[in-house]
């Protein structure tokens, strides 16, 4: 079908939920993608920090062909091997005891909300079950973590909004001690807001948060739904800051494409979900499991994609820090870690995604102005080069 007929028919059948750029991709390979028309294109976009090892990474490929074959779905009625084989990975490798396997990230804070509010229940009582969260932070589109996301845009025309959720500015630990009340029960936080603009934690952030929490009895609750599985250069962003949180949501990188989310928890936080506390049909079917297994097993090989990722990070920051030395009056900051990283610019950055775009690079723009930039962590140092000569032209052109 050809490229007009393909958008039309996306038009007149699909919800209008998104603003889709004129672009139908049909084939990818490592941090390469393909449209319709044949043209090539570099995905530092990476599905939005999906694609974690890059597209149609040999090992997933066929972890999902060799489970595709012997059973696709059963249900959580039953023990599910790869499931069993998935959690025991997540639970070695962090500071977690406990897996809950759904299917998204925004059905992951969904069940870290409802764990919160149990768990605090079945410990102290009736009335407490307030969570706190910040501004400008984002953690879904359900009723729930809805509710929990800090930012106007995203819940305007869906209100009344889910009861029980206070907003503070991040890295701001007064604003966070002076909301605690009685009803609190849990605070929940990305290690560095993604959607927000890449906003990364001041040094000592997450160590007092974590100390306010302790002193508290209330839970801490980290979504690392984007910042998870690699994307900072640690397997975990929490990582990077000395501290361990009681509850962790995954989902994003965690099935290298294949849609998967989780609830980690410790020990005495996940026991009080009982039988029937929560369910999904589809969490952590066998599919989706054998293809997360498969992108751990890559991830953790050596440690070595690990190390990858910093420093190649490191390499992307200091090319996107030359560009801001060169455009000092438009580019207002570069921050990130491994390989999630933002560039501000001091005005609107979509005319940028769609000057890159047609250069043949998958770029993003969130909060209005701040480019991000998530790609596979098998990103080359060549592929950078090339999408910062493109940036160049760009800001020659536009600016
Ligand atoms: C993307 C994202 C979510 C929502 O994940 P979905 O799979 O789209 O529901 C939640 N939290 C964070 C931090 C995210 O980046």
């Amino acid at each position: 079908m050809d490229l007009k007929r393909l958008i039309e028919d996306s038009q007149r059948y699909l919800f209008n939920t998104y603003n889709r750029f004129p672009v139908v991709l049909v084939k990818g390979r490592g941090a390469k993608v393909w449209d319709s028309e044949g043209k090539e294109y570099l995905d530092f976009l990476g599905g939005v920090a999906v694609n974690i090892l890059g597209h149609c990474h040999p090992k997933i490929v066929v972890a999902i062909q060799k489970q595709a074959q012997r059973l696709i779905h059963v249900s959580n009625f039953y023990h599910i091997e790869p499931q069993i084989k998935l959690a025991k990975l997540l639970v070695k490798n962090s500071f977690a005891n406990k897996v809950f396997f759904c299917n998204s990230g925004a059905e992951a804070n969904e069940a870290a909300i409802k764990l919160a509010r149990k768990y605090s229940k079945k410990n102290y009582g009736d009335g407490r079950y307030e969570i706190i969260s910040t501004i400008n932070s984002f953690h879904g589109r359900t009723l729930g973590s809805l509710s929990a996301t800090g930012q106007d845009k995203f819940q305007k025309g869906f209100e009344p909004l889910l009861p029980g959720f206070k907003h503070v500015p991040f890295n701001d630990i007064e604003a966070l001690k002076a909301s605690i009340s009685k009803q609190t029960c849990a605070v929940l936080l990305e290690p560095i807001q993604g959607e927000g603009g890449v906003r990364l934690p001041s040094d000592d952030y997450l160590i007092n948060v974590k100390r306010i929490c302790n002193e508290n009895n209330l839970l801490l609750m980290l979504d690392e739904v984007q910042t998870g599985m690699g994307r900072t250069g640690k397997l975990f962003a929490y990582e990077h800051y000395g501290i361990t949180p009681d509850i962790m949501t995954l989902a994003k990188g965690l099935g290298g494409g294949a849609p998967i989310g989780a609830l980690l928890a410790t020990e005495k936080v996940a026991s009080a979900f009982e039988p029937g506390s929560h369910a999904s049909t589809f969490g952590g079917n066998p599919l989706v499991c054998a293809a997360a297994i498969a992108t751990l097993d890559v991830i953790l090989e050596d440690g070595y994609l690990l190390d990858y990722c910093r420093k190649i990070g490191n390499y992307f920051n200091e090319q996107l820090l030359k560009l801001k030395e060169k455009y000092p009056l438009i580019v207002l900051d570069v921050r990130g870690k491994g390989l999630i990283i933002g560039l501000e610019l001091d005005r609107d950055g979509m005319p940028y995604v769609k000057a890159c775009l047609e250069s043949g690079f998958l770029i993003n723009c969130t909060a209005g102005n701040v480019l991000r930039f998530t790609p596979p962590l098998v990103i080359k140092e060549e592929d950078i080069d090339k999408l910062i000569s493109a940036l160049k032209e760009v800001f020659k052109r536009i600016s």
